[in-house]
């Protein structure tokens, strides 16, 4: 099933053009949600990269759930190798796709030995090369290193970006070129953050709750009435 499409919806209210919006958004969300970081556990960059992995799907609470115990008895990428994929498919069985999932897993863990040393590739052009390491996977890793090289696009940085009309885009990858036209390098790493956690706390994708929402008047979609948003926003009457 097609995943639900967010850009009718701001066409709701007139909003100033999205590049005088974008700062004060961002300003705006850093302060509501100042601990908004990445939810995954991990002990290190292997860690890191399994556990993206895993996330294909899935919610970040049950893929912590999973590796709990998968990183006590799995201590290195040649412990990934020791075991027939069977056993490593039960183990990760409860995050789902477990099948697919373990058969990248392996075939990652099995080139991180073979060509770097056990330890998880550099850069992004090398880790797109991982099987089942999509673009995605590489910019959260990337991210984590402090040495954002994209930005991340899940289901809410595509729902928050439909509505506050940052992209009209649809497929990740074109919405991920709108973001990084518009958001400032440095802040690559902490957007994805700081939308995941307001669209879980706040902007619902069912029913979002803009009568507690920071950025309602820089919202286009916002489903407050629009005399309450105009009142109190002073910008140029233009769409983004
Ligand atoms: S919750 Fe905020 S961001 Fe989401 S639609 Fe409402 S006003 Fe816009």
């Amino acid at each position: 099933m097609a995943a639900r499409d967010f850009v009718p919806e701001a066409r709701r209210h007139k909003v100033a053009p999205k590049r005088e919006r974008v700062v004060p958004i961002l300003d705006l969300l850093a302060i509501e949600h100042a601990d908004a970081k990445i939810e995954l556990n991990f002990g290190s960059e292997v860690e890191l990269l399994i556990s993206v992995m895993l996330s294909a799907q899935t919610t970040d609470v049950n893929v912590n759930r999973v590796t709990r115990t998968l990183f006590v008895k799995y201590r290195c990428p040649e412990d990934y190798l020791a075991v027939p994929i069977e056993e490593l498919e039960q183990d990760i069985f409860q995050t789902g796709f477990f099948r697919q999932k373990a058969k990248s897993l392996r075939g990652s863990m099995a080139i991180l030995v073979a060509d770097y040393g056990g330890e998880v590739p550099g850069t992004m052009a090398e880790l797109l090369t991982l099987p089942g390491v999509a673009r995605k996977t590489a910019n959260v890793v990337m991210a984590e290193r402090g040495n954002a090289q994209g930005i991340v696009v899940d289901t809410h940085v595509r729902r928050l970006s439909q509505r506050l009309a940052l992209t009209k885009q649809d497929d990740p990858v074109k919405i991920e070129r709108d973001l990084v036209k518009l958001v400032a390098r440095d802040r690559w790493a902490v957007f994805p953050h700081l939308l995941i956690w307001h669209g879980r706390r706040v902007c619902a994708a069912r029913k979002p709750a803009c009568e507690r929402c920071v950025i309602s008047e820089l919202c286009p979609s916002s489903r407050l009435a629009a005399s309450a948003i105009t009142d109190s926003t002073p910008m140029e009457a233009v769409q983004a």
